[in-house]
């Protein structure tokens, strides 16, 4: 591993040491965790750490508190769980007639807090810690149960934690970790007051050790680092080790109303058994399922219109390989974490481009490879746009033969900046990349049997 640590000018005030990891060679051993830890770790097929926990365990062990930007799918959630619970396990729990709470995880969206909480059962499976998952949208009475006997370690989305909270099901002073994870995300969905309202329930900040997770750092996010953290340690993973460029991205240019004949086709042909869409609508993934389904390809919509429980079992369906294809919308799938997902696909280009990145980081988690694909048709052009300006590079584009755009569609400038409009002697379209070289992608067939293959292999 080559480590490089800076003095950095610190986005909370002052100077931080920033970690820098760049790639990554040890094994879990050297850390610092118990056995008992090691052993949850090897049952669940982890031969070593990814660089965001190799960096992050042995400070948070220190007692420091962290500031990571942590892109998705790199393994953060074990980066701040493990060394909480070894330090859980490790120091005795204040004497109290009922067992306090020591640990808060605040999660933006329920199914990350889910992810998250199955993360703690599994990572802790050999410790005597007790946690719980509390999210909206279910009935609360059996969390309230679960509190009300106690609990260690406590995950929540902010809402239904001030129900709780409000309600004096949970006394939230006694907490000695505090983590905020995806905290762009927060405040992207408007979660600022909630926070605050949860951190004005909390013990001091210095009486606590407090973690922050971010995919981005903007300013207010510079601000609630400041409110939150105390001279803490920075981690960031080295931009060459991001998810995105593990990532094989494909652009479909194709006319709007042929978008969901090339979805079909494209996940028929290739053999695709398993991949997610996103669209932008509740109503469009409704109907894309539908659709699907009419030419034989199994499918369910997980968006805010359905229930937990239909969200729940549409997640566990797609997981256990009965529905092929699960259509999302950019809420519902925010912290959706499928193990080994080989195959996102834009169905529509979100309206803000960082969510492309978060879309296609559903794909390619935790070193492993995958497949982003975008059907694009005429009018969402400069979508596209603003993602490759802010992916600060363009995307290759590939017609699937049969399915090129029209020239009705195409209708403006910027898919013809770089070429791929133009027709040659044979009145076929060309694939040229911006700068005008030929670039004709290879159809991604073979690459997706052997990524079959590899799950498999591994599953
Ligand atoms: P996260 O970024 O926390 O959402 O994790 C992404 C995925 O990586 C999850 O499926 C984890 O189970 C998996 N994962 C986390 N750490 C490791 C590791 N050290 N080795 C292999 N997989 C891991």
């Amino acid at each position: 591993m080559r480590q490089s640590l800076f003095r950095f000018l610190s986005p909370v005030g002052g100077f931080a040491d920033v970690y820098l990891i760049e790639t990554y060679h040890m094994s879990f051993d050297s850390l610092g965790l118990s056995d008992a830890l090691l052993r949850a770790l090897h049952e669940q097929g982890y031969d070593q750490p990814t660089p965001i926990q190799e960096k992050a365990i042995p400070l948070i062990l220190q007692g420091r508190d962290v500031l990571a930007s942590a892109q998705t799918g790199t393994g953060k959630t074990a980066g701040f769980t493990l060394p909480m619970l070894e330090q859980l396990d490790s120091s005795p729990r204040p004497a109290s007639k009922r067992r306090p709470l020591r640990a808060l995880i605040l999660s933006p969206t329920r199914e990350l807090a889910a992810q998250i909480g199955e993360n703690v059962t599994q990572y802790g499976r050999h410790l005597s810690l007790k946690s719980t998952t509390i999210f909206g949208g279910v009935n609360i009475n059996p969390q309230t149960d679960k509190l009300r006997r106690g609990v260690d370690i406590l995950i929540a989305t902010p809402g239904r934690l001030l129900d709780h909270a409000g309600q004096g099901h949970i006394d939230l002073s006694t907490v000695e970790y505090f983590v905020l994870d995806e905290a762009d995300r927060m405040l992207d969905m408007g979660f600022i007051h909630d926070i605050k309202r949860v951190l004005a329930l909390l013990p001091n900040k210095s009486k606590r050790q407090n973690l922050l997770f971010s995919a981005t750092f903007s300013k207010d996010i510079k601000t609630l680092a400041g409110q939150l953290l105390n001279d803490p340690a920075m981690v960031e993973v080295a931009p060459e080790n991001s998810t995105a460029d593990r990532i094989e991205q494909t652009i479909y240019p194709v006319d709007k109303s042929r978008k969901r004949e090339l979805l079909s086709h494209l996940i028929l042909e290739n053999s695709w058994s398993q991949v997610l869409v996103f669209t932008r609508t509740k109503h469009g993934a409704n109907r894309l399922v539908q659709q699907l389904e009419k030419d034989g390809i199994t499918g369910a919509a997980i968006h805010g219109n359905k229930s937990q429980g239909a969200r729940t079992r549409a997640l566990s369906e797609f997981k256990t390989g009965h529905i092929q294809v699960l259509v999302a919308t950019d809420i519902a799938a925010r912290g959706l974490d499928i193990a080994l997902l080989p195959h996102v696909v834009n169905y529509e280009l979100p309206n803000v481009p960082e969510d492309y990145v978060h879309r296609i980081g559903r794909t390619a988690r935790a070193g492993h490879s995958g497949q982003a694909v975008s059907l694009v048709c005429g009018e969402e052009r400069k979508l596209l746009k603003d993602i490759e300006r802010l992916l600060k590079r363009d995307l290759p584009r590939c017609d699937e033969p049969g399915f090129e755009q029209s020239q009705a569609d195409a209708t403006s400038a910027l898919l013809e900046r770089s070429g791929r409009n133009s027709r040659n002697n044979n009145g076929s379209r060309n694939n040229r990349s911006i700068d005008g070289k030929n670039s004709r992608q290879r159809r991604p067939a073979a690459n997706d049997r052997n990524q079959q293959r590899r799950r498999r292999a591994v599953s």
